[in-house]
């Protein structure tokens, strides 16, 4: 593993679906429910599940086991490009107002919607 640890932006954003593409998850997809920035990483709707016991609380009167997505490192996803649905790398590019958008490298599709 010469996976370097590096304070890398995270290029997914929030409601992006992505692949995992390094790991025991790989393989998997997911919406990206929150990024944790400072850490560098990422929450994943699906990925990444861990059970954890939970003391009696309000919402859970009986305590008992919850389920709940742990975060992973976002330089182990990668965005699943909604166009032709692969996992890409991302370009940038603007518009000709000037508005950034993000670039899928497999397609040329634009990935804002
Ligand atoms: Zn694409």
């Amino acid at each position: 593993m010469a996976v370097a640890v590096e304070r890398e932006q995270i290029h997914v954003k929030k409601g992006d679906t992505i692949e995992i593409i390094a790991g025991r998850q790989r393989g998997k997809r997911g919406k990206v429910l929150s990024i944790l920035s400072k850490h560098g990483k990422i929450i994943v709707e699906g990925v990444n599940v861990v059970k954890r016991h939970s003391k009696p609380t309000q919402k859970l009167p009986q305590g008992g086991i919850i389920e709940k997505e742990a975060p992973i490192y976002g330089s182990r996803a990668m965005l699943v490009c909604p166009k032709c649905g692969r996992a890409a790398r991302v370009g940038h590019g603007y518009l000709p107002d000037g508005t950034k958008i993000r670039i899928c490298k497999r397609c040329g599709e634009q990935i804002e919607k």
